[in-house]
């Protein structure tokens, strides 16, 4: 039997995630054939070229023309025509300097992907790229980490709706994918749905394939169609499996064996299959990537993800809830250091690679430790970058021996600066415990990432200020920095338990028959808009001290390209880069374009009347559907062309 292990899109391009290679490693361990398959590197080679971006502009301008010659344009028609008006006036360059961008990325010399000037001219190039392929599919929403469309993932017969091949820009290579499994005479394949942004591309290309091929039995898992699975109730789970012969929800390798073993058994399972939550880690084969295309990431020399550890140790935060568990976090385990070492060496070895990131939910520091004193003593030319708490035992001299043991960078999960909220998080560490860390591994020449977020529950102006302050004044030894805005999520403490939080109220809008959405209502005075703006402003301020992007490039947090910045340049890269002032150095040429109508207030009003609907639907009626969002479109006058 061959099994097809299938990450779909839409994701990170600058290396491979580690879901694929570690069921491929455990499969493999077990004498079973797999064909792993990176659809999401896979589907942006394909996408991110001259001839498909200029494709994609040929489309447009039919669509836009179309539409500028209606007689009138109603809701949703400026909504797009503004879209399409916008990829060709502000995107037509950007078919001839697609490739380069994507060469620089993958750049294996350096010199231009170091280069700041070149690589944020790559990066504004690839950026605008995803732009065209949004607009031709208006109204999805793409990029490296969110498919949005309005009404995305409400209810499975949406799901079938959005999976339709007129609005999937992965068509192409889902075609080539079930090429694949052809020709590989494939009778398992798994999808791997790790993140929200593939649920969708991941039902799609499920579907595809449902109707490309009657005898092969497709399982889904991970962590993102895990946590939905998992809150509705048997009768649910089978609707929402649609395309999927099975799930299996929570850790698979376990299950995945099983399925594979009774469909060569000649039996047919059927509907969810539970896994475990606390497989023990000591006996993990090492992530298997040999099958996967590492040359076709967008990066210049691979940085491989590994496991040392699954779960949090400590595991009280209340807003937390990570990955394959149900509440909270997955139970702390940890693989033998000597397996870690070895399976580093194997995999740099092999793959020439010198920077690993480990991909896990909070690393032990004294296993850190243990680890770094490890690979020092093999004098193993490695380093390494992962998350941790900023705890006490980081004290210098630790931090000196991991430094020495090839630690590269920290992303430290500060929160907050304000101890009450520190309190009411649940964190269990002091804003002072937190600045000896961060000043301790900075000292001993580790990147520190500051991830923190504003809008907890019950969190004041003073408060969300705190932390800003925090930042800026530790900033020459804060690498870079995240401030987000706080997001409920089902599972963490604060869902479970409201009242304890200052929150009177959680509700679900109706019509979200998954369940993805979650809103919630707070006891007292909401923060308002003038406070928030005043936090937001703040943030803007503080961040030109560092040359930030956006989720994967050079300058957002862990990420691959991060992590080979700090190591090049030094973990003070992203500070020094922002005094340069690079962000300014490339501007987009504009073509004219003809319109029959005024586009600045189209596109003003158009804005404003779609807010006006969701706010209507979301907080008024707390329902949403197609219809209800047409009936309240429909209210909105339409536009007229200008007489000239
Ligand atoms: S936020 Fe981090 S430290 Fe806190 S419970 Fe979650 S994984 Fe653990």
């Amino acid at each position: 039997m061959t099994i097809a292990i299938i990450y779909p899109p839409t994701c990170d391009t600058t290396g491979p995630y580690l879901s694929v290679p570690i069921l491929t490693a455990w499969l493999r361990s077990h004498n079973k054939k797999v064909l792993p398959i990176d659809a999401n590197i896979e589907a942006y080679n394909y996408l991110l070229k001259e001839n498909t971006l200029s494709d994609m502009l040929n489309s447009i301008r039919k669509l836009y023309r179309a539409l500028d010659e209606k007689p009138s344009l109603n809701h949703s028609d400026q909504m797009k025509y503004v879209q399409l008006y916008n990829a060709m006036a502000k995107l037509n360059w950007v078919p001839d300097n697609i490739e380069d961008a994507v060469s620089v990325m993958r750049d294996s010399t350096g010199g231009r992907f170091f280069n700041a000037e070149e690589y944020e001219k790559a990066v504004i190039t690839i950026e605008a790229g995803l732009k065209i392929i949004s607009a031709l599919y208006h109204p999805l929403y793409l990029d490296f980490q969110n498919y949005r469309t309005p009404f995305s993932l409400l209810s499975p017969s949406q799901i079938k709706a959005d999976a339709a091949t007129d609005k999937n820009p992965f068509h192409s290579t889902y075609k080539r994918v079930a090429d694949r499994i052809k020709e590989n005479n494939v009778s398992l394949a798994g999808i791997s749905i790790a993140f929200p942004g593939q649920i969708q591309p991941g039902f799609s290309l499920a579907g595809y394939l449902r109707s490309c091929f009657t005898d092969i039995h497709i399982t889904v898992g991970g962590p993102a169609i895990t946590q939905i699975l998992l809150r509705h109730d048997h009768e649910n789970q089978l609707k929402i499996l649609g395309p999927f012969d099975t799930a299996i929800i929570y850790e698979g390798e376990e299950p995945f064996l099983d399925l594979a073993n009774s469909l060569e058994r000649g039996e047919k399972p059927a509907g969810i299959i539970n896994g475990s939550i606390d497989k023990p880690m000591e006996k993990l084969p090492a992530p298997d990537f040999d099958g996967l295309p590492l040359d076709l990431y967008f990066s210049p020399e691979p940085v491989l993800p590994y496991d040392p550890s699954r779960g949090c140790y400590w595991g009280k935060c209340s807003f937390c809830h990570y990955g394959l568990s149900s509440e909270g976090t997955a139970k702390y385990r940890e693989r033998n250091i000597n397996d870690i070492v070895n399976h580093l060496k194997q995999l740099s070895n092999r793959w020439g690679c010198k920077n690993f990131y480990f991909s896990q939910d909070a690393f032990l520091p004294e296993t850190a430790h243990r680890l770094g004193l490890a690979i020092k003593e093999k004098n193993l030319d490695i380093h390494w970058s992962t998350d941790m708490r900023p705890e006490a035992s980081l004290t210098p001299e630790m931090c000196a021996d991991l430094k020495a043991g090839g630690a590269l960078s920290m992303a430290l999960g500060i929160e907050s600066a304000s101890p009450r909220l520190l309190k009411l998080i649940r964190k269990g560490i002091t804003t002072d415990t937190m600045i000896t860390a961060v000043k301790s591994l900075a000292s001993a020449g580790i990147a520190v990432e500051a991830m923190c977020f504003n809008n907890f529950p019950t969190e004041t102006l003073k408060d969300a200020l705190a932390t800003i302050e925090f930042i800026r004044e530790n900033k020459k030894f804060i690498s870079l920095f995240i401030d987000g805005r706080f997001g409920l999520s089902h599972g963490s403490r604060v869902a479970l338990n409201p009242s304890e939080y200052g929150i009177s109220e959680i509700w679900q809008v109706s019509g979200d028959e998954i369940g993805t959405g979650l809103f919630y209502s707070i006891r007292g005075r909401e923060r308002s808009i003038k406070e928030q703006t005043k936090i937001d402003n703040a943030i803007d301020s503080l961040s030109a001290y560092w040359w930030l992007h956006d989720y994967p490039w050079a300058g957002s947090l862990s990420t691959v390209h991060t992590i080979l910045w700090y190591e090049k340049r030094g973990r003070d890269t992203f500070r020094k880069s922002a005094k340069k002032g690079h962000r300014t150095t490339f501007s987009t040429p504009m073509t004219k374009i003809k319109s029959r109508y005024d586009i600045k207030s189209m596109e003003y009003t158009a804005l404003e009347n779609e807010a006006e609907i969701w706010q209507t639907l979301v907080y008024e009626h707390r329902a949403v559907s197609p219809e209800r969002y047409n009936n309240l479109a429909a209210k909105f006058p339409l536009i007229q062309p200008e007489k000239r």
